[in-house]
């Protein structure tokens, strides 16, 4: 079985046949830097992380290539409320972004270009589209000209006459049809501005994408990504501008499923309670990791406290049984696995279009074997159940013995408090021994107290920090 990816320019889940064979550049539109990131824009970051390691696991060889909007209407918006430059907005929750990324345990990209850098390759591409009849200059702007396009609206559905119009330009504007779009926008006081051979201005937010993804990953590459919200007109312009420029664009689109709250799409004036820095206060980042992935890529979340605690405790469940198992065998530090070594029933999850609810679902059986077999007092089966655990979870980005969730000083600091543990322990045996419970006890109690729960086994007493 070959991974098959669902499609949404053909409605479909296909079986994924890179340009390039045991290749893939992957384009996924990042941020707009406008404000910190919340849930819902870092729930896109972790989706397409999981498809990064996916590939890689594969035998793929990946080029991932994720932008940065660092110049638009909310940014320029966000400076002048502030009073700030329009570049140090930009700036600031750029670095947010990349913190959230960082900390919720996302590999980073082999490319992040910003659209403010790429100006050169945006007008090469404007004047492809002018020259070939597909965009025309306007009162200072450039514009698209959908009619020129007859495929225009395949890849959200849409029939052109039944289209709204684009409202990305405010005022008076010089557009032939309302539904072109801007490529670029014609220079306002007080806007920063590029020189074109149509005029200064700036960028407009689709052209961005279109000349970035092609200047990295080829005029033809494999899989677009972003979330669902931009299928429309983000993507079906990005789509349009390419396709009528010549170009073959990407060959899949893969769109990840918004995080909502009360069935409303997350907005700022949620307020700051779900940006990412403030989520990460209330559980581990790792936990939050496990709740914005556990769930179908392509299927909304509706985000709860109560779903996010209870993605929290499977997550420790799985946590609880690999350290223990540690704790009774000694383990490799290094779980990076090839797929022919995991479960089967695993690959065919995660092959099946990305499939992670029943990937999860193998973990958490191999979690029960594992804890049936750690009662039973059977250290090597538990040992091979954690082994297999912490294979998959890799995959998952969820290893809790790997980067960033543990570093190489919490190993050692572990393997220093593991003897001091254990000398308690000892000496907790020999009172049991001359049944001085009492002292038996005390000690129990102190290591409880300095945050260490002891549990008696068939195989001796086990710890494991308390949580
Ligand atoms: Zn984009």
């Amino acid at each position: 079985m070959t991974l098959r990816l669902h499609d949404t320019a053909s409605r479909t889940v296909r079986d994924f046949l890179p340009v390039t064979p045991g290749k893939v550049g992957l384009y996924l539109c990042g941020a707009t830097v406008q404000a910190p990131p919340h849930i819902g824009h870092i729930r896109s970051g972790v989706s397409f992380d999981i498809l990064v390691r996916w590939l890689k696991v594969s035998g793929l060889e990946v080029t991932f290539c994720r932008n940065v909007t660092d110049i638009d209407d909310k940014i320029l918006r966000t400076a002048a409320a502030e009073g700030s430059p329009w570049w140090a907005v930009a700036e600031r929750n750029q670095r947010a972004f990349t913190r959230a990324y960082d900390i919720l345990g996302c590999l980073p990209p082999d490319v992040e270009p910003r659209a403010t850098g790429h100006i050169p390759e945006m007008i090469t591409l404007i004047g492809r589209l002018i020259d070939s009849g597909h965009a025309y200059a306007a009162g200072g702007d450039v514009y698209f000209d959908v009619s020129s396009y007859p495929a225009y609206g395949e890849l959200s559905g849409q029939r052109p006459k039944h289209m709204r119009a684009a409202d990305d330009v405010e005022g008076e504007s010089a557009k032939r049809d309302p539904r072109d779009f801007a490529l670029w926008k014609g220079y306002k006081p007080g806007e920063p501005s590029w020189e074109t051979p149509w005029g200064p201005g700036r960028p407009g937010w689709h052209l961005e994408c279109s000349a970035m993804a092609t200047k990295y990953l080829g005029e033809t590459f494999d899989i677009h990504g972003g979330g669902l919200d931009l299928v429309f007109p983000h993507h079906e312009n990005e789509l349009a501008q390419s396709r009528a420029a010549g170009d073959g664009f990407a060959r899949y689109w893969a769109h990840n499923g918004l995080v909502n709250l009360a069935g409303e799409k997350m907005s700022k004036s949620l307020g700051n309670s779900l940006l990412v820095e403030a989520m990460v206060t209330k559980v581990r980042p790792v936990e939050l990791r496990y709740y914005l992935g556990q769930a179908h890529y392509r299927s909304g979340i509706e985000y709860s406290a109560e779903a996010l605690a209870e993605a929290a405790a499977a997550y420790r469940r799985i946590e609880g049984f690999v350290t223990r198992a540690a704790g009774a065998a000694p383990v490799d530090g290094n779980a990076g696995s090839p797929a022919s070594s995991l479960p089967a029933a695993f690959v065919a999850a995660l092959d099946d279009d990305l499939a992670v609810p029943q990937a999860l679902a193998v973990i958490h059986e191999n979690v029960t074997e594992g804890n049936t077999a750690l009662a039973a007092g059977d250290l090597a089966g538990a040992a091979k159940q954690a082994e297999s655990v912490r294979a998959m979870l890799a995959v998952l980005g969820l290893d809790p013995f790997a980067a960033p969730w543990a570093t190489e000083s919490d190993a050692g600091l572990r393997d220093v408090v593991d003897a001091l543990v254990s000398v308690a322990l000892e000496q907790r045996q020999a009172a049991r021994a001359r049944k001085d419970y009492a002292t038996a006890d005390a000690i129990r109690d102190q290591l409880q107290e300095a945050g260490i729960v002891v549990e008696d086994t068939a195989a001796g007493a086990r710890w494991e920090l308390a949580r």
